[in-house]
């Protein structure tokens, strides 16, 4: 029998990337495409999966947000309101569903990504694990035995409070409902909104890293305290700087102090709080994650 292979699609707030296949292993095509319009940006993807159709079982999306991801609403699959010019209030799954007439399935990107580390890459051995990026915003998934946690709704776990010293950090925060909300403080607009630069050209030595990873640390023992993830796995651009992972670590013992007794925080702590093990592919195949395990 010849193996099953699906589309996925991770539909990014500045690209689309969409790949064909069944998982690390093998992919058998990929393409990225700039974030435009919905009907140029959508119609090149379905271009891309055109003349693979009929060998595809299904395809998967994991869509920036805000998306809503719930199957029971009637909003199912758009994009609803995001600043981004063009895209407010956006039909992607049923844009897709017309060109393609194939069984789709849908989540938020971050979710999609979590998903995609949990079938291969740092928590597949894991049935609970955590998954969080940091960059333009700050959005976590939290997949338990292989399937997103959600309740009333999507969870948001960038905008949960974290308390902030406005001694060390005067900043007031830049999330428009909250303020200093996690996201509000940490992500990358917040860094732009500080310092008037982006965050990769803060130099390595400021002192404000330390108050990011400060940040980041109490956000994740939140989640710790209240989840008990078994991994934690953090993706985007504030990680990318190299000392962000230790500090992050330590950072969270300290705040921690011991009551945790657990030899993954105590002992073990850099196999518990680490980068993504599928790079920049976690999301294009926690797509195919996600359409796979609805296939069964
Ligand atoms: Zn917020």
């Amino acid at each position: 029998m010849t193996e099953k292979i699906y589309g996925g699609i991770e539909g990014g707030g500045t690209k689309f990337n969409c790949a064909v296949g069944s998982g690390p292993g093998n992919i058998l095509a990929e393409a990225r495409f700039a974030t435009t319009t919905p009907a140029e940006t959508i119609g090149q993807v379905c271009q891309f999966f055109m003349p693979y159709a009929d060998r595809l079982q299904g395809i998967g999306l994991g869509s920036f947000g805000p998306f809503d991801a719930d199957p029971t609403s009637q909003t199912y699959g758009y994009i609803t309101t995001t600043p981004k010019p063009h895209w407010s209030n956006t039909n992607v799954l049923g844009m897709l569903r017309e060109k393609l007439h194939l069984p789709f399935a849908a989540d938020m990107d971050v979710v999609v990504a979590g998903l995609g580390e949990a079938k291969w890459g740092a928590s597949k051995n894991d049935s609970h694990s955590l998954y969080l990026t940091i960059g333009t915003g700050i959005g976590g998934g939290y997949i338990v035995d292989g399937k997103p946690l959600r309740g009333l709704t999507s969870l948001e776990m960038g905008h949960i409070r974290l308390s902030r010293d406005p001694q060390l950090d005067p900043f007031q925060g830049a999330c428009p409902y909250h303020g200093d909300c996690f996201e509000g403080l940490a992500a990358g607009p917040a860094l732009q909104a500080r310092f008037s630069q982006r965050g990769e050209t803060l130099p390595d030595d400021h002192p404000y890293w330390e108050i990011e990873a400060g940040y980041i640390a109490q956000a994740l023992v939140n989640y710790i305290l209240s989840l008990a993830p078994k991994r934690i796995i953090i993706g985007g651009g504030v990680m990318q700087k190299d000392f962000m992972f230790p500090s992050v670590r330590r950072r969270v013992q300290e705040l921690l102090n011991g009551y945790l007794s657990h030899e993954m925080i105590l002992k073990r702590i850099d196999e518990y709080i680490v980068p993504p093990a599928l790079g920049g592919r976690s999301g294009v195949l926690g797509s195919i994650a996600l359409v796979m395990d609805s296939d069964k």
